[in-house]
């Protein structure tokens, strides 16, 4: 495979310099499309290695158009990590339900593994000429006009034209940008997450290699009224997601393990394949995350206008919404346009558009997670997939976020500018946004409302994607 270096071209040099906090899914993409676009690039990770826990992660068509596009040799790369999108839903005693296709009917999403999606966004970030400067921890953002910067763990200072906070759920920057803690919600629920080398789990169990022996990639829901296993297989590693009531030692950080022995009660009287599927963990692969409902957070972008908010550290979503990765990569498309597009003179504007055309879209996207979500946890309860019509859209899946901000980026600056109103274009058609709160939800949840009924707007569209 030829270097990507031979053929990225970037634009000509905006002479912004900017610093990315943090090398997840959207610290490096953005890093890459940042360089693409003429900006001087510099990004800092806290680990002093790239994680190797996690489990599947989902990058539908809208986050995926521009890299396809314009990123050599980023499609065959991605080919070679994806898992097919047909959903395969069993019951927990292991009766098949059917097979359910996600995404865009266009332009399939990728779904990999977090790990192995991970290093390919590392790697081609790392042959454009750019090293992640790990085991770098930002303690504290700070600004001054002019110019943004980061408080590193130590005391050492980094400043630049423009400080990115992708430094995900737990980002520091909340203090500077929302002034206060944001709302999180617990939703009573964690999942254990996994992820492991097939070769020896095949090896070691012959229930696996009969089952799985077969398949190039695989991707396996077992649901029961009281829990969800979301199993998934590449050529080279297995992983699991265990859905269970949230216990006192559940957390919300990618860090410290569990042993498997507290994950098998809760698949007991299950079809036997998820014992054996948990059966194959190694020693320190499971983690227990918490699930935690945050409300939408309208502003990204701190007083002065230099350091800016992208994806889980502004918008984090649970992974039954399955658009975390989606909508980190969304704006990992649109912030570097808008920053070509002010130029340096303007960076705070720049700012300002971006988190102005991407704020209710991503609402809208938290809010259909929970009503998918809502829909699962039905299918759940009736052990049939025939209600399962997901909610999506036209309106989710053909954005794109790079020409959006290409095309919007001078009406919105106006608005903002004149302070008159901007209208968005990237959203559900027909649906005008109010504020609303996890807690309002869940209410209406418990109460049996129908959250699609409820709300105005096309949400879905007829044509989807099927089996
Ligand atoms: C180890 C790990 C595994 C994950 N596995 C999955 C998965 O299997 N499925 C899924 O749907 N989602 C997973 N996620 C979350 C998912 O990647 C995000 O929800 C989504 O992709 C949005 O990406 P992000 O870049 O905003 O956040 P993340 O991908 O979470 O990236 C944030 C990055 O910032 C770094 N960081 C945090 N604090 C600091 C600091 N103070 N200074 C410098 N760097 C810092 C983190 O180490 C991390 O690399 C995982 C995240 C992590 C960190």
């Amino acid at each position: 495979m030829g270097s990507v270096n031979d053929h990225m071209q970037p634009m000509s040099a905006t002479g912004i310099n900017m610093l990315i906090v943090g090398a997840g899914i959207g610290g490096l993409s953005l890093a890459i499309e940042a360089h693409r676009k003429g900006h001087t690039v510099r990004i800092i990770e806290k680990r002093a290695e790239l994680s190797a826990l996690g489990d599947t992660i989902a990058l539908e068509s809208s986050a995926i158009r521009t890299m396809l596009r314009s990123w050599p040799g980023f499609a065959e790369r991605a080919a070679a990590v994806c898992i097919d999108p047909g959903y395969n839903f069993y019951a927990e005693n292991g009766d098949y339900l059917g097979t359910y296709s996600m995404g865009d009917p266009d332009l399939p999403p990728i779904l990999a593994h977090r790990i192995e999606y991970h290093h390919l966004l590392y790697d081609y970030l790392r042959e454009l000429g750019i090293e992640v400067e790990l085991g770098k921890a930002c303690a504290d953002y700070f600004e001054e006009e002019g110019y943004g910067g980061v408080v590193l763990e130590g005391g050492i200072k980094i400043t630049a034209d423009v400080v990115v906070a992708a430094d995900g759920v737990g980002s520091s920057s909340w203090k500077l940008v929302v002034g206060k803690p944001v709302n999180a919600v617990p939703s009573g629920f964690a999942i254990y997450r996994c992820n492991f080398p097939l070769g020896p789990a095949l090896e070691s169990s012959s229930m696996l290699r009969d089952r799985y022996g077969q398949y190039k990639t695989r991707f396996e829901f077992f649901l029961a009224p009281h829990g969800v296993l979301v199993f998934s297989l590449t050529p080279r590693r297995m992983s699991f997601m265990l859905g269970h009531p949230a216990s006192l030692t559940s957390s919300e950080k990618w860090a410290g393990t569990v042993d498997k022995a507290e994950c098998l009660p809760f698949v007991k009287g299950w079809d036997p394949i998820c014992t054996e599927i948990i059966n194959a963990a190694p020693p320190d692969s499971i983690i227990d995350w918490n699930l935690v409902w945050r409300d939408p957070q309208e502003n990204w972008v701190s007083p002065k206008g230099r350091i800016v908010q992208i994806g889980d550290a502004s918008h984090p979503f649970l992974p039954s919404a399955g658009y975390g990765g989606t909508q980190a990569q969304e704006d990992s498309m649109s912030l570097p346009e808008c920053l070509r597009q002010a130029g340096k003179v303007n960076i705070p504007l720049a700012l300002r558009v971006h988190n102005k055309l991407r704020f209710e879209r991503v609402a809208c996207c938290q809010r259909l997670g929970f009503m998918n979500r809502e829909l699962i946890l039905n299918v759940r309860r009736q052990g049939s997939l025939e209600n399962l019509a997901m909610i999506h859209g036209d309106w989710l899946y053909k954005h794109d976020p790079e020409k959006y901000a290409e095309e919007e980026f001078q009406e919105c600056a106006s608005s903002i500018l004149m302070g008159t109103p901007y209208k968005v274009k990237n959203s559900v058609p027909g649906y005008e946004y109010e504020p609303w709160t996890v807690e309002g939800l869940m209410d209406l949840a418990e109460r049996g409302v129908d959250l699609e009924k409820i709300v105005g707007g096309t949400w879905r569209t007829s044509k989807q994607r099927q089996p």
